[in-house]
Parts: structure tokens; C-alpha cells; sequence
């Protein structure tokens, strides 16, 4: 279930450099103060810092994974990345159905 808010965050964005990372945190960030996403704060096992708190520039630790959840219809999505090449990471929502595009 999508909805207006989140439709178009609803895309597997692929990172691949970390400039895709910066990226990717950016446009989180971003609806994270604008209301249109949550942080689903869990029991962060690797000590992650808050998300809140990262600079999309770096520098950043090996692992980033943090999960949203849309404000208004509840979709949860994933933003996890390997760092130390900012490589083998992506956006995207949990639910594999709700993926709109591929980037
Ligand atoms: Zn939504």
C-alpha cells in the first residue's frame, strides 16, 4: 500500500559510489524533516549512529542500514549500503511489489 507521499520513493535506486550514497541520504533526510517518513528506530545490533546525525559527504561508517516508514500509509523502506566503497547498497522499498522503477 503506496500512497501519493511516498510514491516516488517507492523506486530501487541502486548505489554503486558514494556520491549514489550521499545521494540516497539526501533525499531521506529530506523527507524525514518534511514529515513524509519515520525513522523505524530497531535495536541497531551494529551501534549505528542516528541517522539524523550522518553527513551524506562522510565521513560515514562500513555499514549504513536504516528503515523508514511512510507517515501517512505506513510503507517501510530500506536504505543499506557498504561504505568502505560505497558500494552494494540501494533505496528501496521493503516490499518488493511496491517498487514503482528501477534507477
Ligand atoms: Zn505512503
Amino acid at each position: 500500500m503506496t500512497c501519493g507521499k511516498c510514491q516516488d520513493l517507492c523506486v530501487h535506486y541502486a548505489i554503486r559510489s558514494p556520491k549514489d550514497l550521499a545521494r540516497a541520504i539526501k533525499i531521506a533526510q529530506e523527507n524525514l524533516n518534511d514529515g513524509t517518513v519515520s525513522e523505524i528506530e530497531g535495536r541497531n545490533p551494529l551501534g549505528l549512529p542516528a541517522f539524523r546525525t550522518l553527513l551524506p559527504d562522510g565521513p560515514l561508517d562500513d555499514i549504513v542500514a536504516y528503515r523508514f516508514s511512510c507517515s501517512t500509509c505506513g510503507e517501510v523502506f530500506s536504505l543499506h549500503a557498504e561504505t568502505y566503497h560505497g558500494q552494494g547498497g540501494a533505496w528501496e522499498p521493503e516490499r518488493k511489489a511496491a517498487i514503482r522503477q528501477t534507477l
